[in-house]
């Protein structure tokens, strides 16, 4: 028999659709991909090279658990430079991926029956690492209207004795939508009244549209950056998904626990992709200008493509390269083989109908959406929604 904790969790829904869009693909089968979360763009050359130079130079061997200390320095400097925040090495460790940092925060920080208050909707991992933690996610809704933002209010209403953390996701990954100063300002004095931490989970700091700024919740207040865990990364910035290179800055003892769970699970990250991690935290930076502007052309043609599908409506994302349509105007038509009723309903209905795979809004916690990713290129969004529309119209 499994354990106990292994049987709580399923497989990540936004790469389980992509390996089944991939599956399709290698049959021959001509999908349009808007499932996965992932930049189509390559790795810039000169952090290629710079991992090629380390190979070259046999820096192929273990390094420090936490991240050499010129990738440290490098974060560091991000963080004084983007965010306004001073951090020692002390203070920061470099992990396999933003989602290790976030696994090892749940680590580190739970025990048995903990409460993490999750905003839903919410990206698709937070629930199941705090359960594989033995922890309690704790969900509360957040509303298109209000731009998906959580209430502090409902927070406050939330939070019981049992309380350790909140997680905070600006830009949000499924809604594309950002946190504005003046809510988390008012979040901030919710957290601080209760001594609960924030998680807040930055990775697509660098993807904003439209003027919107990003702001750190930890750099608000002295007080609250001490109660903030703050998760960045390289993989959607900088094109780096398959290179594993995420990070956390926060409270030292927060960290140093992080460091030694790590050091007895994973050891160090990947020595290669540290030293190109250095490269691209201070090599030149205009490539990511560039993926933005694609993004951003993508993003407005996706969107009003969508708000123009019969039964569709999608508020406009001001960050990382989502749209979150809400399909309800959707539900209750009907196929020639089935009625369509919810979110996991359309999703398969369009894999299998149109060839258009998307994620689900049920898996994200909110069941009248679907998430579409705009990682892809304009001409597969435009085949994409075109097969969208013709499925849709096609149902009664
Ligand atoms: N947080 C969010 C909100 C994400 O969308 C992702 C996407 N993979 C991650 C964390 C993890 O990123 P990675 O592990 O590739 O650094
Ligand atoms: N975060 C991306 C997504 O939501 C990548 C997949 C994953 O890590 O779950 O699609």
């Amino acid at each position: 028999m499994l354990s106990e904790r292994s049987r709580k969790i399923k497989p990540s829904p936004t790469l389980a659709m992509d390996a089944r869009a991939k599956a399709m693909k290698a049959q021959g089968i001509d999908v349009v991909n808007f499932g996965v979360g992932e930049p189509d763009f390559d790795t810039p050359e000169n952090i290629k090279e710079a991992a090629i130079k380390a190979i070259r130079d046999g820096f192929t061997k273990y390094t420090p658990v936490g991240g050499i200390d010129q990738l440290k320095d490098a974060i560091i400097d991000k963080f004084r430079k983007d965010n306004s925040l001073n951090y020692t090495r002390e203070e920061i460790v470099v992990s396999c991926g933003a989602k290790h940092s976030l696994y090892n925060i749940a680590q580190a920080l739970l025990s048995p029956g903990d409460e993490v208050l999750i905003p839903s909707p919410y990206w698709v991992s937070y629930p199941d690492q705090v359960l594989l933690n033995e922890g309690i996610p704790v969900f509360f809704k957040t509303y298109e209207n209000e731009s998906f933002m959580a209430k502090p209010e409902a927070i406050d209403a939330h939070v019981t004795q049992k309380t350790k953390a909140l997680v905070l996701n600006s830009p949000s990954n499924p809604t594309g939508l950002a946190y504005d100063r003046k809510t988390l300002e008012k979040i901030a004095e919710v957290a601080l009244k209760h001594g609960i931490y924030v998680i807040s989970d930055e990775i697509y700091e660098k993807l904003t549209y439209e003027g919107v700024e990003h702001i750190s919740i930890a750099s608000l207040d002295k007080n609250m950056r001490e109660k903030t865990i703050v998760v960045n990364g390289l993989s959607k910035s900088y094109a780096m998904t398959g290179w594993r290179i995420g990070f956390a800055a926060g409270p030292k003892d927060i960290i140093q626990a992080m460091t030694t769970i790590q050091s007895q699970s994973t050891s160090n990250p990947n020595s290669i992709a540290q030293k190109a991690a250095v490269e691209a935290l201070t090599g030149p930076q205009d490539f990511i200008q560039g993926m933005i502007q694609e993004f951003d052309k993508r993003r407005k043609y996706l969107v009003s493509e969508l708000n123009a599908t019969p039964g569709m409506h999608c508020p406009v994302p001001t960050g990382a390269f989502y749209a979150f349509p809400n399909t309800s105007g959707i539900y209750g038509k009907s196929s020639a083989e089935k009625t369509i009723s919810s979110s996991s309903d359309l999703a398969s209905y369009l894999l299998e109908k149109a060839q258009v795979a998307l994620v689900p809004g049920g898996a994200f916690g909110d069941d009248n959406y679907l998430r579409l990713s705009y990682a892809t290129s304009l001409q597969e969004i435009s085949k994409g929604l075109e097969r969208i529309r013709e499925a849709v119209r096609s149902l009664s």
